[in-house]
Parts: structure tokens; sequence; C-alpha cells
């Protein structure tokens, strides 16, 4: 058995499409599994609310930035053409948006150290989903706004 055949069919499946023979198409989702992995042991795992607090905000954007590249590469190098940077006007500010609201309603309690995704779609969560307690914007100051 060719297991490297086996290999490339399954992220045909995965992909939908034929993928060409670069090694990105084979590094890209092995290293998005590990940034996955990171930041779930960091940001869902973790208790320190401060550090996430510091940390979350340079995590999405190096995230989107990260996706951004990938993603474009990989169609740079599927179409053998530099006309493959114009996916950037799509992925750029699809990544911006995606980045600006997850860090918009996500916020971290100091309580608990719980990670707080908004249940709301577009406003910040204000208190704790585990302990109740008030929680703080990305700033350390209160989220305290007039409905
Ligand atoms: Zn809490």
């Amino acid at each position: 058995m060719d297991i490297d055949k086996i290999e490339r069919g399954w992220l045909e499946v995965l992909y939908g499409k034929a993928i060409s023979d670069d090694p990105i198409f084979l590094f890209a989702p092995v290293l998005w599994l590990g940034l996955m992995v990171v930041n779930y042991l960091l940001f869902d795992r973790g208790r320190d609310a401060a550090f996430k607090r510091k940390w979350f905000p340079r995590s999405v954007v190096f995230n989107g930035v990260a996706f951004t590249l990938m993603a474009t590469a990989g169609t740079v190098l599927e179409q053998r053409s530099l006309d493959g940077l114009w996916m950037l006007i799509i992925f750029a500010p699809g990544a911006f948006m995606v980045s600006l609201h997850l860090i918009h309603t996500t916020r971290f309690c100091d309580y608990c150290g719980s990670t707080v995704n908004s249940t709301d779609r577009f406003s910040p969560p204000r208190t704790c989903q585990s302990c109740g307690a008030i929680l703080k914007d990305h700033f350390g100051g209160s989220d305290d706004r007039v409905d």
C-alpha cells in the first residue's frame, strides 16, 4: 500500500478537490491543528485571567494573520501564479472581522479564571457564566453600558 497516496486522498476528501504536491498542503493542516491545541490549552484550560487578557487579543491577531497567509500562499501555490495574491482581498478583511468580533465578545473572569464567550451575538458578556462575577474588559476596566 502506498501511504502517500492514501494521505493525499484523505486531504482531497477534506478539501473537496484535488490538491497539488506542495508540502504546504500537508503542513498547513498540521500547523493549524497545533495552533488549535495551543489556543485551547492557554485560553480554555488556563485559569490565569490576567495572562489571558494580555495574550488572547495578540493570539487572535496572530491566528488571523497566519490563516490569511496560509490561505493566500495555498492559492498562489495551487494556481502557480501570483494572481493568487488577489485572495488577500477576500481573506484579510474576513480574518480581520472575525478577529475583531472574537476579541470584542470574549472576556476573562478574575475570580475563577474562566474564559467567557458572549451568549448575545454582538455584545460582550457582563457576568461570568461559571461563578457570576462581574467581568472586566480587555483593559481591566468595566463594561458598564446603558442598554
Ligand atoms: Zn468566574
